[in-house]
């Protein structure tokens, strides 16, 4: 049975494939962001300095020609792979129009966390085969460091200017390139030719290069295409159509206008096309923040009126406890909050509506293999748990382990799905996208039930994670790539890294380790196992939910980790404890 978006969610435009983002984003033709010249698309929380659309729509234009002028490009000459460029940054309100640029030049951007360690960076750098890395000042020497283990000559590094208040008075160092000097070397450069795509190119290149473990493995390069970004854009346009107009209606505006909160890391699929993209395409305001400090957040919502707030279940959380703190603002502006990249607790939204019960709260279900949003909860359509209902364009269907289709409601299985904004598949790794991808089709490694909702509407639940991943903070942690660290350890013979639950993180992960004949006491073998990790690898991989010693770690025939009876386990220890 393949289940359907329901008739109400609106209809979806045609997804154009022959032009770039840049195209689908700048040109008046297709969205808001150029029409109202004045308007505002990215302003930084911090600073308050924001750039107009005419502007955004200029200095992408000259950014490209500066980058172009840098690197020796131009836009019809060899493929995305030429020109691929790594970002290693705090959020800035110079982010998209970097993005854009580089598409412009039909080249691609690698983006990635900015929590990474130098390691995990140079894996990103070589992995991708970017020509130049763009950071940012408080980033500078993780990325120097990650550089030089790539083999990237420091005059390819380049600075994107964040918020003065990160630099804590200090002067960029001129060493490095900013991206306002390419900026300013582009504004006498000579145009650019436009890109000369033919119908289905958009849909066959790379734009965005975002890493993911998918559903077991090493993070994967994951190639997501202009046609994808542009369609979830379309479907999310769609869907929230008919209940912006509503909200337009109810104040007298001709279009409602949403200020939206751009705290999450735009490294994140969730950041870049929910908020940065579907956000400024329909003309909002996005007030990017850097990164996550309560006051700064609060004082955000309260100083610029913001409407729309997108936020991962962990930030909810954080203000659930810091309601002394919260209660200082006014955040009477706030009429929705979206939340996704993991899932929100009953409890947790129950407590929310208490304490804002003027606030509706819409949770979205999607992945990076999909490019995004996949499901959302219309605001008319509240289900408390609930991931929502599909978006126009995307097809579900629930798979048994025994690949069997469920036909029934409130039976669970494998969220299988098919849309327009499924990705290419995995950069260099034929068999994980073969694994993953067959016909459009998507496997999610999710588990989930449909249930019909009150109003008569199918709504996706998301009950389990069959796939390896850990999601702590809404960010992905493979098991495989700890459990390759940990065996890099020499007290360590053998190991599994498992999801513990966590009231702040949602999730942790757990080591359960067999120790090397060579190992001292347990204490001290969990002290130096930690430290392995902290060392090498980002703060929300590390090993919060502790070290476990087993003598032997459950696998079955075929070698393959038996992770769900480790997680019993583990749930049964905790029940008794
Ligand atoms: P990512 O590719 O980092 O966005 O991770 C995608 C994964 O996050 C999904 O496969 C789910 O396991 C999880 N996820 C995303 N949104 C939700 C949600 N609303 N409820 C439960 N899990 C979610």
């Amino acid at each position: 049975m393949v289940f359907l978006p329901h008739s109400s969610t609106g209809q979806l435009a045609t997804i154009p494939d022959d032009i770039p983002i840049s195209e689908f984003m700048l040109n008046e033709k297709y969205g808001r962001l150029a029409h109202d010249k004045s308007s505002d698309p990215y302003t930084c929380g911090l600073s308050g300095k924001t750039y107009t659309s005419r502007q955004v729509v200029e200095r992408v234009d000259h950014i490209a020609r500066g980058l172009a002028k840098e690197f020796g490009w131009s836009p019809n000459k060899g493929t995305e792979w030429d020109k691929t460029l790594a970002v290693f940054s705090l959020n800035s309100i110079d982010m998209l129009p970097f993005c854009w640029a580089v598409h412009k030049l039909g080249g691609l951007v690698s983006p990635a966390n900015a929590a990474y360690s130098a390691a995990e960076m140079k894996h990103q750098i070589l992995d991708s085969k970017s020509q130049a890395l763009f950071t940012c000042v408080p980033l500078l020497p993780v990325a120097l460091e990650a550089a030089a283990m790539a083999g990237l000559p420091r005059n390819k590094i380049y600075l994107i200017d964040v918020a003065p208040q990160l630099l804590g008075g200090a002067k960029p160092p001129t060493e490095f390139k900013s991206l306002t000097q390419l900026l300013e070397e582009g504004s006498t450069a000579p145009a650019l030719e436009p890109l000369k795509w033919g119908p289905g190119e958009g849909a066959r290149r790379t734009a965005f290069l975002c890493y993911s473990s998918g559903t077991s493995g090493l993070p994967k390069g994951v190639m997501i295409s202009h046609r994808n970004v542009i369609a979830n854009t379309l479907q999310i346009v769609a869907f929230d159509g008919g209940f912006r107009d509503d909200f337009a209606r109810a104040r007298g505006l001709e279009t409602f206008k949403e200020v939206g909160l751009g705290l999450l890391p735009s490294s994140h699929i969730y950041s870049l096309v929910v908020i940065n993209h579907s956000g400024p395409y329909r003309g909002d305001q996005v007030i990017v923040l850097p990164k996550f400090d309560l006051k700064s957040y609060l004082a955000s919502i309260q100083n610029f009126k913001i409407t729309g707030l997108y936020l991962v279940p962990p930030i909810i959380i954080n203000m659930l406890r810091s309601q002394a703190e919260c209660s200082k603002y006014d955040l009477s502006s706030v009429m929705t909050l979206f939340t996704g990249a993991a899932p929100l607790g009953m409890e947790t939204a129950t407590e929310f509506l208490k304490i804002y019960p003027n606030v509706r709260i819409r949770q979205g279900y999607g992945l990076t293999e999909t490019c995004t949003v996949v499901s959302s909860t219309h605001p008319d359509d509240i289900l408390l748990g609930s991931s929502g209902i599909l978006l126009p364009g995307f097809e579900a269907r629930i798979m048994t382990p025994e690949n069997e289709e469920v036909t029934a409601y409130d039976t669970p299985g494998e969220l299988v799905v098919r849309g327009p904004s499924v990705v290419l598949g995995y950069l260099n790794n034929e068999k994980a996208t073969k694994e993953t991808f067959e016909d459009g089709w998507m496997r999610t490694g999710d588990e989930a039930v449909m249930r019909v909702g009150p109003k008569g509407t199918e709504h996706v639940f998301i009950v389990d994670r069959i796939k390896e991943l850990i999601k702590v903070k809404g960010l992905q942690v493979a098991p495989a790539e700890l459990e390759a660290h940990l065996l890099g350890h020499p007290d360590v013979a053998d190991c599994a890294v498992i999801a513990i639950p966590d009231d702040a993180a949602g999730e942790v992960p757990k080591a359960i380790v067999v120790k090397s004949a060579s190992a001292g006491s347990d204490e001290e073998t969990e002290k130096s196992i930690k430290k392995h990790v902290e060392e090498h690898k980002a703060r929300h991989k590390w090993l919060k939910g502790g070290v476990r010693f087993i003598d032997a770690v459950p696998k079955s025939p075929s070698g393959k980790i038996l992770r769900r009876l480790l997680r019993d386990q583990e749930k049964e220890a905790r029940r008794k404890a």
